[in-house]
């Protein structure tokens, strides 16, 4: 890890930055991370790398400077790691980042795309747009990375118009994705939304909670109204696209990294 935290810290549906690593972003030096990958590199015998950052950009000198610096400590490194595609001006994720990043031995890069719908992602506070995920997955595309995602379904509030643009985000960008993983929405104890939730005592106009799942440190819920058939068709084909992308070979670059992540 090069740092803790997460410099955005404002997804209302995150349980990373509430159990994980408190709500504040600092970050290590890119000589300590550099050294430590080195150290790490001669007691394990290895040069693969995988960055357990919930976003591996908040500081975007360090992803720079792991790109530029790590082959002056460990010869012939390959590394992976997580994003989040904000709509800071330098977000450290341009055509050139990326490039230099695959330059330097990144070979698998992972982000929080959640969904294709705009009004969903303003919604969850994402910080993000679809225009901006749809440009970075070209890029990073271009520069030789092999790209993952995480979405989710059943957001509160999204709605069979959501789902579609999810289902045309899809359409465009299957051939640039080497992995989806589609999850049900969590409603995760402490994160500002399951709070705005509690306070109007465990309903609201979407969901009603049902019990309280200790063990996942998660709240079970019902939506309030059955989806409706639109909704549910545009879902199918959602996972259906979905499963023709996971089916698929993964980039050969990033082969070694299966299954970790
Ligand atoms: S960008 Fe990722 S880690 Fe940061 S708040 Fe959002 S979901 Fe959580």
């Amino acid at each position: 890890m090069t740092g803790r935290g997460c410099q955005w810290d404002k997804c209302l549906f995150c349980s990373d930055v509430i159990s994980v690593s408190g709500r504040t972003f600092r970050t290590r030096s890119v000589e300590s991370v550099l050294t430590e990958m080195q150290e790490q590199a001669q007691r394990h015998d290895t040069t693969n790398f995988l960055f357990l950052d919930l976003k591996l950009n908040s500081w975007p000198e360090m992803l720079r400077g792991i790109a530029k610096g790590i082959g002056g400590y460990v010869q012939g490194a390959e590394w992976i790691g997580t994003v989040h595609v904000d709509l800071r001006q330098d977000n450290g994720l341009s055509r050139a980042d990326l490039q230099a990043a695959a330059d330097g031995g990144m070979r698998r890069i992972s982000f929080g795309l959640e969904s294709g719908s705009q009004r969903l992602l303003d919604l969850m506070r994402k910080g993000s747009s679809v225009e901006r995920n749809a440009q970075f997955i070209r890029d990073a595309y271009a520069a030789g990375l092999s790209i993952r995602c995480t979405m989710f379904k059943g957001y509160p509030g999204e709605t069979a118009q959501d789902m579609m643009e999810t289902v045309r985000f899809l359409e465009e960008h299957a051939p640039y994705l080497d992995r989806v993983r589609f999850n049900d929405f969590s409603l995760h104890t402490g994160t500002p939304i399951w709070q705005a939730m509690m306070e109007k005592g465990g309903v609201d106009a979407e969901l009603r909670a049902t019990h309280q799942d200790e063990r996942r440190a998660r709240m079970g819920y019902r939506p309030t109204t059955a989806p409706d058939r639109a909704y549910r068709r545009a879902k199918l084909r959602a996972l259906d696209l979905v499963y023709q992308i996971n089916r698929r070979k993964v980039r050969n670059a990033a082969r070694q990294f299966d299954g970790l992540m």
